[in-house]
């Protein structure tokens, strides 16, 4: 019996594990360039905290990011794009 196989025509789930999938192989995260002038407030506006302070620029860990975008709205010389 295929309990978790996401046979879309056995799996009640199947639509829902299927997204799941595709966010998993959705890699995109928000960058920062190097016209980063390092002010400091996407740090202070990300919800997660997931931007430091780099050595020449400012940085967002990847892996965490959610693609919320508020960084990049608040980036005052947009240097945070996708
Ligand atoms: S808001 Fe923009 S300029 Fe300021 S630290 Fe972040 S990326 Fe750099
Ligand atoms: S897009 Fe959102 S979660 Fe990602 S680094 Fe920017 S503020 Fe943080």
């Amino acid at each position: 019996m295929l309990e978790y196989g996401c046979n879309r025509y056995v799996c009640k789930n199947a639509s829902i594990h299927n997204q799941y999938d595709q966010e998993e192989e959705h890699t995109m995260a928000y960058r920062i360039t190097d016209n980063c002038v390092k002010c400091g407030t996407c740090a202070d506006t990300c919800p997660l905290g997931i931007i430091s302070e780099g050595e020449d620029k400012y940085v967002i860990d990847a892996e965490q990011c959610v693609e919320c975008g508020s960084c990049a709205a608040a980036c005052p010389v947009e240097a945070i794009e996708l």
